[in-house]
């Protein structure tokens, strides 16, 4: 896909693996990506790129690592690049900010890359896939329809804002087996969900900030995308409405999020809870590597889930749910937590990339060959087999 640069040369190639970069690698989702992306079996992280700032210096020097496991050394003399086509990679993990991935990511996709971007900027447009792989594995195929319009020889696939990933994957198993009518939700966001170094502890020290900039409009309508029916023109959104109250408080990491449901169809408590517990996505059947074996969590406790306990379930790519009970104006009520740079990010990044290697859309490809097995036995009609 992109060209070959020199930055990158010195690295030794790994065998079978997929070149991959991080565009805004310094940032606290680009730490993310690093994190997860270090030993990946199918992917290897070749490319790093900043702002204009960071450019030109080594990673190490240039970056404020705020994550609490350690630097990984491979990294630490990378020299970071501005993030332009030249890059020696196939596929670009994006954590720029909004305004800046608005012009760049449009520009790398025709270039070649294959972008899975983070940013909010591109995530409502008609063909452009906005992806969770266990909700909406066949919206991929919308960047046939992306390429085809746009003249593009790559692609961008976005993933949702970090709250709406954690409400969409406790939903859909609601929606797919009772149906949804209203949503009303009410979140308490960390404080890294504003990026590095984000919110002044002056801020946020001892208080809660009623305001999000745009977030409610973003939780009011991603899912609706996500959960709503794929047509090679474009997604018609589940015939639902959402209202959202989003709120930053001072935990460090994870998103929590009290739920109340209007469900379709009566169901019982314990229906609910099987409907979440007995949902298998498809990056669990296939065994995608970044994939968790459980993609809902149901605790039964009357005090959990709790971000500072429940964040890292899954290795964070799990969605905790609990406290399931009758609501007095809607159907139930319950209380979910996910992780907002690993799920709500960068892991869920590099699983919609992970699906798509599976799926075909990077060739017939050793590492991947037998996953791509399982899925030709799935037989599902959707989905782009090699
Ligand atoms: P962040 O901590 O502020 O990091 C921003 C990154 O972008 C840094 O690496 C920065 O590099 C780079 N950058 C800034 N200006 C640039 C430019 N002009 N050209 C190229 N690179 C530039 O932000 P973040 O929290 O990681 O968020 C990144 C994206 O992910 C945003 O679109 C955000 O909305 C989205 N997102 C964030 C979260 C979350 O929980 N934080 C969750 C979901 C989605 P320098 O160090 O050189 O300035």
């Amino acid at each position: 896909m992109g060209e070959s640069s020199s930055v990158s040369e010195n690295l030794p190639r790994q065998a079978g693996k997929i070149r991959v970069g991080v565009l805004g690698a310094t940032g606290a989702v680009g730490q993310r990506f690093i994190q997860v992306l270090a030993n990946h079996p199918w992917f290897e992280l070749s490319v790093l790129a900043a702002s204009h700032r960071s450019a030109g210096k080594r990673f190490a020097d240039a970056c404020h690592w705020y994550l609490d496991e350690p630097m990984p050394a491979a990294v630490r003399t990378m020299t970071l690049e501005p993030g332009q086509p030249g890059m020696d990679c196939e596929i670009l993990f994006s954590a720029l900010p909004n305004n800046i991935a608005q012009d760049l990511e449009p520009t790398l996709a025709a270039a070649g890359y294959a972008v899975y971007s983070n940013a909010g900027s591109h995530r409502a447009e008609p063909d452009v896939p906005l992806l969770i792989p266990e909700v909406n594995p066949q919206h991929a195929a919308l960047i046939e329809t992306q390429r085809t319009r746009r003249g593009w020889r790559g692609f961008i696939v976005t993933n949702p804002n970090c709250t709406a990933t954690h409400l969409t994957c406790a939903l859909k198993p609601l929606h797919d087996a009772f149906g949804l009518r209203r949503v009303f939700v009410v979140s308490m966001q960390a404080v890294s969900g504003a990026g590095y170094p984000g919110v002044s502890a002056l801020d946020i020290t001892d208080n809660v900030i009623p305001y999000i900039g745009n977030e409610e409009d973003k939780v009011q309508t991603e899912p609706l995308k996500m959960l709503g029916l794929y047509a090679v023109d474009g997604i018609m959104p589940a015939n639902f409405r959402i209202s959202a109250h989003c709120n930053r408080v001072p935990t460090r990491d994870g998103h929590l999020e009290c739920v109340s449901v209007e469900l379709d169809r009566p169901a019982t408590e314990v229906e609910m809870v099987s409907a979440w517990e007995n949902f298998r996505g498809l990056p669990q059947q296939l065994g995608l590597p970044t994939a968790p074996a459980h993609f809902i969590e149901v605790r039964a406790e009357a005090d959990r889930p709790q971000p500072r306990r429940d964040r890292l379930a899954g290795n964070g790519m799990t969605t905790s749910v609990g406290r399931l009970r009758p609501c007095e104006l809607l159907s139930y009520k319950f209380v979910l937590l996910g992780h907002n740079t690993l799920r709500g990010a960068a892991g869920g990044s590099v699983l919609n990339a992970e699906l798509m290697v599976a799926q075909g859309y990077f060739g017939e490809r050793a590492i991947a060959a037998p996953v791509q097995a399982a899925l030709r036995a799935t037989q599902l009609p959707l989905w782009q087999h090699a």
